[in-house]
């Protein structure tokens, strides 16, 4: 992998720190948010370095980007194969990990896209949207 790297691309130990706490997190969480739980221990890092990082770790394939035209991008530092589901009310992403395995579903597949990517999002409401609708249950 290191020779398909520029030189923007080492794994820093800024971009170690990101990573690190992205994979400490199951909550998917937004670039700002992970602005925020970074600043703690890099109190002078921007929220444009922040940015930066987590698309060349994305590009590494270190960590996943969750995109959707709907919402703002989050990451995952969960790299295990799983599915994900959003919350329609709030935005907020949890993680499937039951569903089939949709690996190689593009075979076959008829477009003159060259094929690079394929996620399974399903939608839905958290249970805690839920119960602010439906206070009774
Ligand atoms: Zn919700
Ligand atoms: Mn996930």
């Amino acid at each position: 992998m290191k020779e398909l790297l520029g030189k923007d691309m080492r794994l820093t130990n800024q971009r170690k720190i990101i990573m690190e706490q992205l994979q400490s997190v199951t909550s998917h969480p937004t670039a700002d948010e992970i602005y925020g739980m970074v600043r703690e221990k890099m109190p002078r890092i921007s929220l444009g370095t922040v940015y930066r990082n987590l698309e060349v770790l994305s590009t590494l394939g270190l960590v996943r980007k969750l995109e959707n035209a709907a919402g703002q991008k989050r990451f995952d530092g969960d790299m295990s194969p799983h599915h994900h589901i959003r919350c329609q009310v709030c935005g907020r992403v949890g993680d499937i990990f039951d569903a089939p395995d949709i690996s190689g579903i593009e075979d076959g597949i008829a477009t003159d896209f060259e094929i690079t990517g394929v996620s399974l999002e399903f939608s839905g409401i958290c249970p805690e949207c839920r119960s602010h609708r439906d206070p009774e249950q």
